[in-house]
């Protein structure tokens, strides 16, 4: 590195520094130590309703832990992109302690609408989904579903309100692609569920084998 380049770094280190948003170690935004703090508690998220379209969601961790909430509340919200590695490999984890069957699948990110895309500049989903697939090498689609309008934050709706706002949100682009397959629909968060509930809806009306949904925390 040229002194120069070396000056400018040490300048951006010290306007912009990199450390763990936990305990601060520098250069991590989640140093091992910390990410190895998080659980990952193979277990079924409950619904307080019966998911009739997915055939299951997987949950890797709980969102009440401090931790977790706010290793995504980073990432979602103060853009740090880095935070993809260190939570899809909660994805990878959980996915290998449950010795999900994996075979025929096919990997598709929870679409962004496209006011928050451009607000974010990233899909958070497609950033996980990205990584996970290509871990266990397997084929990934994000032009399969597209959201078909901008719906209003899920936050602070009930079941029923969610699901009405969600309601018709998504189309799906290539209904041949899903046909027979076993499908991996992955996000983030999930709270109640309606968000995946939807698109499993489509995904199996056009043929999919099953639909699973796959999240890195349950809120
Ligand atoms: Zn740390």
């Amino acid at each position: 590195m040229t002194t120069v380049k070396k000056f400018i770094n040490s300048i951006l280190k010290l306007i912009f520094p990199v450390e763990c948003l936990n305990c601060g170690r520098e250069n991590y935004y989640l140093c091992d130590n910390c990410l190895k703090k998080i659980l990952v508690q193979p277990t079924l998220a409950p619904f307080d309703h019966p998911l009739t379209h997915l055939d299951g969601v997987l949950t890797a961790t709980n969102y009440h832990e401090n931790l977790i909430a706010q290793t995504i509340h980073y990432f979602k919200f103060r853009f740090i992109q880095a935070l993809a590695e260190p939570l899809a490999g909660l994805l990878i984890d959980f996915v290998k302690k449950i010795d999900f069957d994996l075979k025929n699948s096919l990997v598709i990110p929870v679409p962004l609408n496209k006011k928050r895309l451009l607000e974010r500049g990233f899909n958070q989903s497609y950033l996980l989904a990205k990584i996970f697939a290509e871990h266990f090498n397997l084929p990934l689609s994000a032009e399969i579903v597209s959201r078909s309008r901008n719906t209003p934050h899920q936050v602070g709706l009930n079941q029923k309100q969610r699901r009405l706002n969600i309601n018709n949100a998504f189309t799906l682009n290539l209904p041949e692609a899903v046909r027979n397959k076993n499908i991996i629909l992955i996000d983030d968060v999930v709270t109640t569920g309606a968000t995946l509930e939807e698109i499993a809806k489509l995904i199996k009306t056009a043929g999919a084998k099953t639909v699973h949904g796959l999240t890195v925390a349950k809120d």
